[in-house]
């Protein structure tokens, strides 16, 4: 039986998670829910769910989340704090942990857990893309598994060999990586009229339904660049052998390409949960209530353009930091998210998206850094820059 902590379970990746959990109750359990503040949708997950540990982030949440618990008559044991998050995400309560917490907030349950040698299943691409040296090392250190669950990643691991039986991939004789977006709802528009666009319209995406943030990057395929970083961190695969293809039926999720002209990639629905499923369940192979690809259905057609990044200059913007490396990425990364907030609070326009990035990485993006500290330091520095910028802007 597999004990898993979901962590970011009252969000898009959580709700897929614990729905293909739900369907192996012999196989699979959820052991620990955390959540951020939404105490009420916290509790019903657990009325559903039965789990031991429920963890709410906010710590002036505990004596509600403890109160509606015992009100609901369930016997989940009730925690508050970044802190309580960790320590059961590195603690005997799971063996697997989904890594489903959105942005940087959850670099440390990640690393905790990665630390502490668990199964990670891996949708947090924020933490690889501030930390990524120091997670994979960690990885390396306890022997944890990591498994990504970010799709494209997913269909990376699937197409490339294992290394020692193990979750790290072998990719000897690989040429390129080539990742694949859907483009996200502005495909095939110019930047000019990208100007006036609202977080409404952002945040439909044509494929994908995910949570706000993740569905904003997707917009400016911010997205693609995080997951380039992600991709290079995973695998171990240098910048110039990552590749993006705007692919908008999004049923291709990824490709790989070896020496001997061979391209591999893995199709499937739009449905984050065959990934979640390969995520619980590797080596074995989870039924996930995803149906099987119908090309025809689906169309009959695949078609790939080449991104516009003119358009969407944020995909640049990514390549630029990994490649500049240091302090770049975590700066990247700190920057976009307080941008996404400003926009989705209406206080941005789009386009304000990636020239505050731009702007944080010229002023904070050539910095080195040795450790943990050195990316939290970058981290605050970046986002205390864009809080000045929109304070200037009003
Ligand atoms: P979401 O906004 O739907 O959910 C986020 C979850 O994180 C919620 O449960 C929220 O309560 C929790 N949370 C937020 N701040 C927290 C904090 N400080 N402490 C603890 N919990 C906190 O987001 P999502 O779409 O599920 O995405 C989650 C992560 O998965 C992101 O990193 C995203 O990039 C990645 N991802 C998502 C998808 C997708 O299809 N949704 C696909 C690939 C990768
Ligand atoms: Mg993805």
């Amino acid at each position: 039986m597999r004990r898993v902590a979901v962590l970011g379970a009252t969000g898009s990746i959580g709700a897929s998670a614990l729905d293909v959990i739900a369907r192996h109750p012999h196989q699979l359990g959820a052991n620990v829910l955390a959540a951020g503040r939404n105490v009420d949708a916290l509790v019903a997950l657990c009325h559903t769910h039965r789990p031991d540990h429920a963890v709410i982030a906010e710590p002036a949440l505990f004596g509600e989340l403890r109160a509606k618990l015992a009100d609901a008559g369930v016997p989940t044991q009730a925690h508050a704090g970044m802190q309580a998050i960790d320590e059961l995400a590195a603690g005997d309560a799971c063996d697997t942990v989904v890594a489903a917490i959105v942005g940087a907030a959850g670099l440390d349950s990640t690393l905790a857990a990665v630390r502490a040698g668990k199964r990670v299943a891996l949708a947090n691409k924020e933490s690889l893309v501030l930390a990524g040296e120091l997670v994979m090392r960690a990885a390396r250190e306890s022997g944890a598994d990591i498994v990504p669950v970010d799709s494209e990643h997913n269909a990376i691991f699937q197409c490339l060999p294992a290394l020692d039986g193990r979750a790290t991939r072998d990719t000897r004789g690989l040429r390129r990586l080539v990742l694949t977006a859907s483009g996200g709802p502005f495909r095939g528009r110019t930047r000019d009229s990208l100007r006036d666009v609202t977080p409404e319209q952002a945040i439909a995406h044509p494929r994908w339904s995910m949570g706000p943030k993740i569905s904003v990057d997707s917009a400016t395929l911010m997205n693609k660049g995080l997951e380039v970083i992600e991709a290079h961190h995973l695998f171990g695969v240098a910048p110039e052998h990552i590749d993006v293809l705007v692919h908008p039926q999004s049923l291709v999720h990824s490709l790989v390409e070896f020496v001997d002209g061979s391209t591999l990639a893995q199709l499937g629905l739009p449905d984050m949960r065959t990934a979640l499923a390969v995520g619980l369940g590797w080596p074995e192979r989870l039924e996930s209530g995803v149906a099987g690809l119908d090309l025809l259905a689906q169309g009959g057609r695949l078609d790939f353009e080449t991104p516009d990044f003119d358009a969407f200059p944020c995909l640049a913007l990514a390549f630029r930091a990994l490649r500049a490396g240091g302090a770049a990425p975590a700066v990247l990364n700190a920057a976009n998210e307080t941008a996404v907030e400003a926009f989705l609070a209406r206080r941005i326009g789009f386009l304000d998206i990636a020239a505050l990035v731009a702007s944080t990485l010229d002023a904070h993006g050539g910095g080195a850094v040795a450790d943990l500290d050195g990316l939290r330091e970058a981290d605050r520095l970046a986002r205390a820059h864009v809080t000045r910028r929109l304070e200037h802007a009003r």
